[in-house]
């Protein structure tokens, strides 16, 4: 790593600008605490929500209330009867939620929209202080993946509506915030995933990078494009990170049989921050525990052991200007035994999205889909698939096909989803020519609107 030296004079050694020797301060702690058993995060994350817990007992109106009948020091018993947040409150409380005053050292406040993919957006605000957690974690996942900051980043995501159009994209001198005045690295150049396949492939091919970011479901598209006959050139790229959607099947061992380079998956949200981030050595989640408690609670509210899979229930620790306490996040995930790499972070062992991406049976049993798309490439071309289950036993396939099937195609195709899914579903087939993202960006292969 080489730093930046804001010091007159100064080249070597480096020394930083304030906020950089802040970033630096604590990255030294986390490079320590990581290696803390898991009794001792808790202990000491404790303390730190208790600290949170006080401001806003005296700042936020609806916290007061919540907090009124528990002890002013709570105790991890305590903490388990603390109310869990869902989504809809901080929707109609937020105002009341909202603190009235947050300490001066801790920076400006922001607007923070999360859109969702409820199309419901939930309003709430950050301050600085979230802002250099979110830049110590990322500088972290560089280090975990033993990243050389000299390579050229690309960037292949959702952006706002005018920001790195196709097909030139937009280009920046160093990777981004967290980096920024601390670390000298690379260029990164930026495409919105508005762009088509054919521009995504020029645009790789022209840029030429060590490490892409991108969406699960993009890259998922890249690499159908590439099995089908496209070429990225003599690619330079060592490894491809993803983030904002749950990892599809299979995906990883795609990744790697056809581009040759290894995925690293980010498990973030835009309310919370960074959630979980990739093991060095193993394909699992790590709950990055020094910024954010993160509870896998069963449908009884209890927590759930390794191997369940429960909802993700998530407190910010540093976020005094809007306290998201036991915030229901809405994802499921599955928790993990304690990593062989010593670290007692968390483990979580996959993400597995959105209730409303789960499959209800007509007897109301629901499980998380398989939809093995793969399968169905072998009967036609799928450029796109989105199912949408609209009652207990009816569900739209929508698919995106250079070559419309016949009646015969259409059965086989029919037969197959029934077989992955595993129960005989009323199937209503479109062929549209494109399906949109959501406006937050984001791409859901089985959505269901049964509750
Ligand atoms: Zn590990």
């Amino acid at each position: 790593m080489r730093f930046s030296s804001a010091m007159p004079g100064v080249a070597w050694p480096a020394i930083p600008g304030p906020r950089g020797v802040m970033r630096l301060a604590l990255l030294h702690q986390l490079s320590e605490t990581q290696w803390w058993s898991a009794e001792q995060l808790r202990a000491y994350q404790l303390e730190q929500l208790n600290a949170l817990l006080g401001h806003a007992r005296a700042h936020s109106a609806y916290m007061a209330r919540v907090l009124s009948a528990l002890p002013s020091t709570l105790s991890e018993d305590d903490w388990l009867s603390l109310p869990v947040l869902r989504r809809d409150a901080v929707q109609t409380f937020k105002d009341q939620i909202r603190c009235s005053v947050v300490p001066a050292a801790h920076g400006k406040r922001h607007a923070v929209f999360s859109s969702g993919s409820t199309g419901k957006p939930v309003a709430t605000e950050q301050t600085d202080l979230s802002q250099l957690f979110w830049e110590v974690l990322t500088l972290r996942e560089h280090l975990w993946h033993r990243r050389d900051f000299s390579g050229k980043l690309a960037s292949l995501r959702h952006y706002p509506a005018d920001v790195a159009l196709p097909a030139s994209g937009g280009q920046g001198p160093n990777w981004g915030s967290a980096t920024a005045d601390l670390v000298q690295t690379g260029p990164v150049a930026m495409l919105s995933v508005s762009a088509s396949m054919q521009e995504q492939l020029a645009w790789l091919r022209r840029e030429n990078p060590d490490y892409l970011l991108t969406h699960p479901t993009v890259l998922g598209e890249l690499l159908d494009a590439i099995e089908a006959g496209h070429s990225l050139g003599d690619a330079r790229l060592r490894e491809v990170r993803t983030i904002s959607e749950s990892l599809t099947e299979g995906l990883r061992t795609r990744c790697q049989a056809i581009l040759g380079v290894p995925l690293t998956d980010i498990y973030s949200a835009r309310e919370t921050g960074y959630l979980a981030l990739q093991c060095p050595d193993h394909p699992h989640y790590h709950v990055q525990a020094e910024g954010v408690r993160v509870e896998v609670l069963d449908d009884h509210d209890r927590p759930c052991a390794p191997g369940e899979i429960g909802r993700v229930v998530v407190t910010p620790l540093h976020n005094f200007a809007f306290p998201l306490l036991r915030y229901d996040i809405g994802d499921y995930a599955e928790v993990g035994a304690p990593c062989a790499c010593g670290r007692g972070l968390p483990v979580l062992t996959r993400i597995l999205g959105r209730q409303r991406n789960m499959l209800t049976f007509p007897d109301g049993r629901k499980t998380w889909p398989i939809l093995n798309f793969r399968s169905l490439n072998g009967i036609v071309p799928v450029r796109q698939l989105r199912m949408t289950q609209l009652t207990p036993e009816h569900i739209q396939v929508e698919l995106v096909t250079p070559v419309r099937p016949d009646a015969a195609l259409q059965d086989r195709l029919a037969e197959l989803i029934r077989h992955n899914l595993g129960h005989a579903f009323v199937l209503s087939f479109l062929y549209p020519d494109h399906i949109a993202r959501s406006a937050g960006g984001k791409f859901e292969d089985f959505v269901s609107l049964v509750h």
